[in-house]
């Protein structure tokens, strides 16, 4: 029973590895020739297009994209995964993509028989690798039960929000708080510190008081507080800014669609935007301590 996998980048490639690992049989595509190769190596059977490895797949499609208008295209285009793909198999895209696209995408799979699931991921490349992934799935009960073995292959926590879009609503509200909470901490440590407290007792302070949160316990943003993460090295590796910026881009605009007020969100937004584009971009998005740099 073949599983298609769409899109092998940095999420993808590990996920359907781990799938592989499991002992499924897997037919892929990307873009990338040198993204097919790999995983045709590690096992996988190659696809020549979306719609050609969606005609193939018998248990389900799983895609991993980079935004909405590409989910938009492999699933709606006319050599699409619902051009081709046997009806009845179920659809999940792992893309973090707004909520409206992940519904409309949703209604039109189900429209034709296709069950179709959003199950955007959180844990990162790390988290991929390692198939420790948490999803956050927008699915009917009946497609959760079916699809859950498929994830845990994936994944170590798999949770159902409710049905389609729902997975993308508690993706982008959560990684809405963690900008917030990050740019938080940051402001914080800032202070303490002007204020002449040191940064690692400050910090211990905070980890066993209220201001508590994972910004501050496990991925602090000031250089010296902890090690093994971000701030440790350089501010490389971890979540890029650009991820985190397009995440809050996703939560404001469906905020903006829903009349919704996100006041912290909003500036955390415009924090993140001013920071990519002074020279920042390439930095894990817990840089964003610098904007409290002095003199
Ligand atoms: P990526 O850019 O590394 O990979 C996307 C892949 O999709 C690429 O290999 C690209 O060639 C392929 N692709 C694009 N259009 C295609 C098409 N029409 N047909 C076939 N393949 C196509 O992105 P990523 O880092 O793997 O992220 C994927 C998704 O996961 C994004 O929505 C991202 O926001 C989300 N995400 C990423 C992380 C992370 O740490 N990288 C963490 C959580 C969630």
């Amino acid at each position: 029973m073949t599983i298609a996998f769409i899109g092998l980048g940095n999420m993808g490639a590990p996920m359907a590895r781990n799938l592989l690992k499991a002992g499924r049989k897997l037919v892929v595509y990307d873009l990338s020739t040198d993204a097919v190769a790999d995983l045709v190596s590690a096992g996988a059977q190659a696809a020549e297009s979306v719609g050609h490895a969606a005609s193939l797949a018998q248990t389900a499609v799983i895609t991993m994209l980079p935004a909405g208008t590409h989910v938009r295209t492999v699933y709606l285009g006319e050599d699409g995964v619902l051009a081709r793909a046997t009806r009845g198999v179920p659809l999940i895209d792992s893309s973090t993509i707004d909520p409206a696209t992940a519904r409309e995408v949703s209604a039109a799979a189900q429209g034709q028989g296709n069950p179709m699931a959003d199950a955007p991921v959180s844990g990162g490349t790390g988290g991929a690798q390692a198939g420790t992934l948490t999803f956050m799935v927008g699915a009917e009960a009946g497609l959760f039960d079916t699809i859950r073995p498929i994830l845990a292959e994936m994944g170590r926590n798999i949770a159902h929000c409710g049905g389609a879009g729902n997975g993308q609503v508690a993706k982008l509200c959560n990684n809405m708080l963690l900008g917030i909470s990050m740019i938080g901490v940051s402001e914080a440590m800032a202070l303490g510190v002007s204020l002449g407290m040191d940064p690692k007792a400050l910090a211990e302070v905070i980890n066993t008081s209220s201001g508590r949160c994972w910004s501050s316990d496990t991925y602090n943003p000031w250089p010296g507080v902890m090690d093994n993460v971000p701030a440790a090295r350089g501010y490389t590796g971890g979540f890029g800014t650009p991820l985190m910026l397009k995440d809050l881009g996703l939560a404001t605009e469906a905020a903006r669609q829903a009349g919704q007020p996100v006041h912290l969100g909003a500036l955390a937004q415009q924090l993140y935007q001013w920071f990519a584009a002074n020279g920042h971009a390439a930095e894990d998005f817990s840089a964003i301590v610098k904007l409290y740099e002095q003199g």
